[in-house]
């Protein structure tokens, strides 16, 4: 397919390779095993493919796309390296090499291109009118991005009736996708795109931004292209975080359980604000068999929804199994992403519910 080539990556990232002890231990942790049960797929697999590239001994092929760019990025693997080896982000160096070498899964050449030309990742021409404020003068600007835009309109409805219920004074804005996912999936981020974003936020004269995702508090808190929002010294958060500070006075006796999203738990450390959220209302709420940084990824993230679709949904049926088990009647989650696979995973006979917090706290506060 493509000539044997070297891939550039990093003498660091050369010597993790090279450190991967082949224990297995990641095998029981990573998303796309769990639900293909191919080792070249594990992350182990992967560090062992990517050595034989390294090494000579194997050309960039379709297997390695294959295997390469299926990787939900959820970071499981190097939470339980005990070689201390970073999986994901070798995978996004390996995928970087990889494009500019012209060996790269169709899918992400696609949404590459899509953000070339749209200014967001589904390439929809008519952004939703949500009917809120927008690009006006407010200490709050709240941030949607793509998915809760475009695919989880229901899910932002509610995010944006609890901002009004607790009269908080926000605007929307013109966004644009942040683009931070270009860089998991081997591609640099859209100049145009953050200019956007970072000059309709800084024209609001805000003190905080809250995002809808996860990804984009990412993008926002650790991206070097988004550092202007940081220097202007604008307070970065998710809405979780921003709702753990709020007296909601509400309750329910629901069996409530919560699916950590990767983007929030394992990447951006935020665990105890949602759970703060849901167990001042929930008594009964009850923990996933995997939660905190040991939670199951729901598949969709690092692109694989778009390229493994079906992959990626059995991802999410593994996680919807732990919650029947745990005999929850709703499941709550912090991203729209994962919203938006698991529901569109779970099974008719599953009679739980998946629902944002927003979501639920807005059919709470609607029923008292
Ligand atoms: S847990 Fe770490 S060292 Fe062990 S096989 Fe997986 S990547 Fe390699
Ligand atoms: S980051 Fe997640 S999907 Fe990717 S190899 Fe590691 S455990 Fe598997």
């Amino acid at each position: 397919m493509t000539k044997p080539e070297q891939l550039r990556i990093s003498q660091e990232f050369r010597d993790q390779i090279q450190r991967c002890s082949r224990c297995g231990f990641c095998q029981a942790h990573c998303p796309v095993f769990g639900s293909t049960l191919r080792p070249a797929l594990n992350a182990r697999g992967k560090m062992l493919l990517l050595k034989e590239v390294l090494e000579g001994r194997l050309e960039l092929n379709e297997d390695l796309v294959e295997s390469i760019f299926q990787c939900t990025t959820c970071a499981s693997c190097a939470t339980n390296c005990p070689s201390g080896v970073n999986v994901p982000e070798i995978i996004k160096a390996a995928r970087k090499d990889m494009v500019s070498l012209g060996t790269c899964h169709p899918a992400f050449v696609g949404m590459n291109q899509v953000l070339e030309q749209s200014d967001n990742i589904y390439g929809e021409d008519e952004p939703p009118d949500f009917g809120r404020p927008r690009n006006q003068k407010a200490p709050v600007v709240y941030f949607i991005g793509c998915v809760g835009a475009y695919r989880e309109d229901e899910a932002t409805e509610a995010a944006l009736d609890l901002l009004d219920h607790l009269q908080v004074d926000y605007t929307l804005i013109d966004e644009a996708c942040c683009t931070g996912v270009l860089e998991d999936v081997g591609y640099d981020m859209k100049p145009r795109l953050v200019e956007r974003n970072v000059e309709a936020i800084l024209a609001t004269g805000a003190k905080t931004i809250v995002t809808g995702c996860p990804y984009c508090l990412r993008t926002f808190t650790h991206k070097e292209q988004y550092l202007p929002l940081r220097q202007a010294g604008l307070e970065i958060l998710h809405l979780s975080q921003f709702l753990a500070r709020q007296d909601l006075g509400l309750s329910t006796e629901q069996v409530v359980t919560y699916h950590d999203p990767c983007d929030l738990g394992r990447h951006a450390g935020i665990y105890e604000e949602p759970r703060r959220t849901i167990k001042s209302l929930a008594p009964n709420f009850v923990e996933l068999t995997h939660h905190h940084a040991e939670a199951l990824c729901c598949g969709a993230g690092g692109g694989v929804r778009g390229a493994f679709a079906k992959n990626s949904l059995e991802m999410a049926r593994r996680r919807l199994r732990e919650v029947e088990e745990v005999g929850a009647s709703v499941v709550l989650t912090e991203c729209n992403s994962c919203a938006h696979n698991l529901a569109n995973a779970k099974l008719r006979a599953q009679k739980f519910r998946v629902l944002t917090t927003p979501q639920f706290l807005m059919e709470l506060i609607e029923e008292s």
